[in-house]
């Protein structure tokens, strides 16, 4: 007989899940209040770099192709397009940061990703260019409002999504029931809101606000996406995001006159793209202080597991994860150890 799982929470965390789960022939059952507020307005970008320190990000190897599969896999199940592959256009802060470029570079281990500066690279007029600029490739983005919208209605009409707010008073973790049912397996995916859930309230989840702008601008670059400061990226029809603020320990979901005006002057220092404003969106994104997810088994209840913490690279590592976290519970294989949350139980 199948087993069944039960996957609380229907963000990016929940939806990558249940996939894996699905392909594993698990019977799914998920539950979701039905109000998104982070991964349905996440810019969606996956940036294979980290440009403070001109390093590769996390694990890229291993996320970045198989994200651009899963995602280009799950287009097709749903008839719906998200993934959009796009050059992010770094313009350097300081004459600094171009030599580590070019030193970068030229190493074998980079080069999939930075492309060597040419003279119209260092003469780029996109935007305010003191230092020159580089572009990065391999990068996309996913149209996350769709992405989250278009599995509520797959999951919805597949009868396995039912949009409720889990209530602790039907919980027994000890059997794994809920409201009556008993499941083989029980996932949580509730990202900044995991804190007010009693199973796995002891991990230290961080709740980090961001907001973003959506703006009309004619003289902006539609063909890349530019970044210093801030990150602008294109919509299509003259439209593009700039993002995102970053607001430690701000679970607040409203958006903010003083967000808006940081967000802008970012803008300004890139280039005059005389911006119109059309939105302001907030949500909050789940961090950890080591920058690493939160997987794995609860330190007391057989098969009740989480997956959270994705911070701001969300879209690039949740494909894997959360295929890592099913072979866990399928094949008992063991997580990354940076990902297991018994870095901090001890267990
Ligand atoms: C402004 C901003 C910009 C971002 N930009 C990027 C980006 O460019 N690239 C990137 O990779 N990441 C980005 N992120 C981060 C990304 O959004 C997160 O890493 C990711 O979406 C987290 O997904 P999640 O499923 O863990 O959480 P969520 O998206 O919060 O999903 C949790 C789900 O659980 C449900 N839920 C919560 N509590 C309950 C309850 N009690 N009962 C029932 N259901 C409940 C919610 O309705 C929700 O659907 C950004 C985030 C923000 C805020």
């Amino acid at each position: 007989m199948a087993k069944k799982a039960l996957i609380v929470g229907a963000g990016l965390a929940g939806t990558c899940l249940a996939h894996q789960m699905i392909s594993k022939e698990i019977e799914i059952t998920m539950l979701d209040q039905g109000s998104n507020h982070s991964s349905a307005i996440a810019a969606g970008m996956v940036n294979p770099m980290v440009f403070r320190r001109m390093n590769k990000s996390w694990r890229l190897d291993e996320f970045l192709p198989e994200a651009r599969v899963f995602y280009q896999e799950i287009e097709q199940l749903l008839h719906m397009k998200f993934y959009r592959p796009i050059v992010i256009r770094r313009f350097f802060s300081s004459l600094d940061e171009r030599e580590n470029w070019q030193r970068k570079s030229a190493l074998d281990e980079y080069a999939e990703y930075l492309e060597k500066l040419t003279l119209e690279d260092l003469e780029h007029q996109s935007a305010k260019n003191l230092f020159g600029s580089g572009r990065v490739r391999h990068a996309f983005w996913i149209d996350a409002a769709n992405w989250v919208n278009a599995h509520k209605s797959y999951f919805r009409k597949s009868g396995v999504l039912l949009q409720e707010e889990f209530n602790d008073a039907v919980w027994h973790p000890e059997t794994r029931t809920y409201s009556g049912v008993s499941y083989d397996y029980v996932v949580f995916c509730l990202g900044y809101r995991q804190k007010e859930e009693l199973t796995f309230s002891f991990l230290p989840l961080q709740q980090t606000k961001g907001q973003t702008l959506l703006i009309e601008s004619a003289v902006l670059s539609e063909t890349e996406s530019l970044n210093r400061k801030c990150f602008v990226l294109p919509h299509g029809d003259g439209r593009f995001r700039v993002g995102a603020t970053y607001e430690w320990n701000n679970s607040t979901l409203h958006t903010t006159p003083e967000a808006r005006e940081q967000l802008l002057q970012n803008l300004s220092s890139l280039g005059d793209y005389q911006p119109n404003v059309i939105d302001q969106v907030a949500g909050v994104r789940p961090t950890v202080l080591d920058r690493r997810p939160l997987m794995g088994q609860h330190p007391d209840y057989q098969q009740v597991f989480i997956f959270n913490g994705l911070g701001t690279k969300g879209y690039m590592m949740a494909p894997t994860l959360a295929r890592e976290l099913t072979e866990l519970i399928t094949l008992n294989k063991p997580l990354h150890p940076e990902t297991d949350i018994s870095r901090f139980t001890g267990k």
